[in-house]
């Protein structure tokens, strides 16, 4: 590891292994199916997308859903909140494991005294880290994007974080499944990107 100052972590995908999550999911509520898909389309039509705030952040995304589900926004809304996401934090709890070299990784930078931020596009982020073994208080800060504004690879998303643990993106290293996203957040804004 170079001399980085921050490392930020990608959570799904990332810290522990995901194939088969989806299926999983689906197989164990298979008339979600449709939400499920209603979700991911909804997810992808918002990427990277910057809506300021939280707020505005989750009336585009639960009226679109909605929209796709043929149903109102608040249903949408409880659907994600008490089915959805619960579902995917047992689901990982029980089936998707801790990627092997986390924990090595993370007693490293804690080691070299480099800060630790986990940057989610989910919610319940805190909750996936616990049911898979990783105490929350471990990084810095554990964060989910929409709560800031928006989904990666929103650059807002790298200054916000880079701002407030006082490091610049220079010195950051962005550890991600996804080039398009975690890669791409990276390279707007010059950090560097490591791919698992
Ligand atoms: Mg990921």
């Amino acid at each position: 590891m170079k001399n980085y100052k921050l490392v930020i972590f990608d959570l799904d995908g990332t810290l522990y292994d995901k194939r088969g999550l989806s299926l999983r999911m689906v197989l164990h509520a298979p008339l979600d199916i449709r939400n499920m898909q209603a979700e991911r389309a909804t997810r992808a039509s918002l990427k990277g997308i910057w809506q300021d705030d939280e707020k505005h952040f989750y009336d585009t995304y639960f009226q679109r859903m909605a929209a796709r589900m043929h149903c109102s926004a608040t249903v949408a809304e409880q659907w994600y909140n008490q089915r959805y996401m619960p579902l995917m934090v047992k689901m990982i709890g029980k089936y998707q494991p801790l990627s092997e070299w986390v924990m090595p990784f993370i007693a490293e930078c804690k080691e070299k005294g480099v800060k630790m931020v986990v940057l989610s596009d989910y919610e319940y982020a805190e909750e996936k880290l616990r049911t898979l073994g990783l105490n929350p208080e471990l990084f810095d800060w554990v964060v989910s994007a929409p709560l800031l504004g928006g989904l990666k690879p929103a650059p807002e998303l790298m200054h916000i974080i880079t701002e407030r643990m006082g490091v610049a993106p220079q010195d950051c290293l962005v550890i991600g499944d996804r080039d398009d996203t975690d890669g791409e957040m990276a390279r707007r804004t010059g950090a560097q990107f490591r791919k698992v």
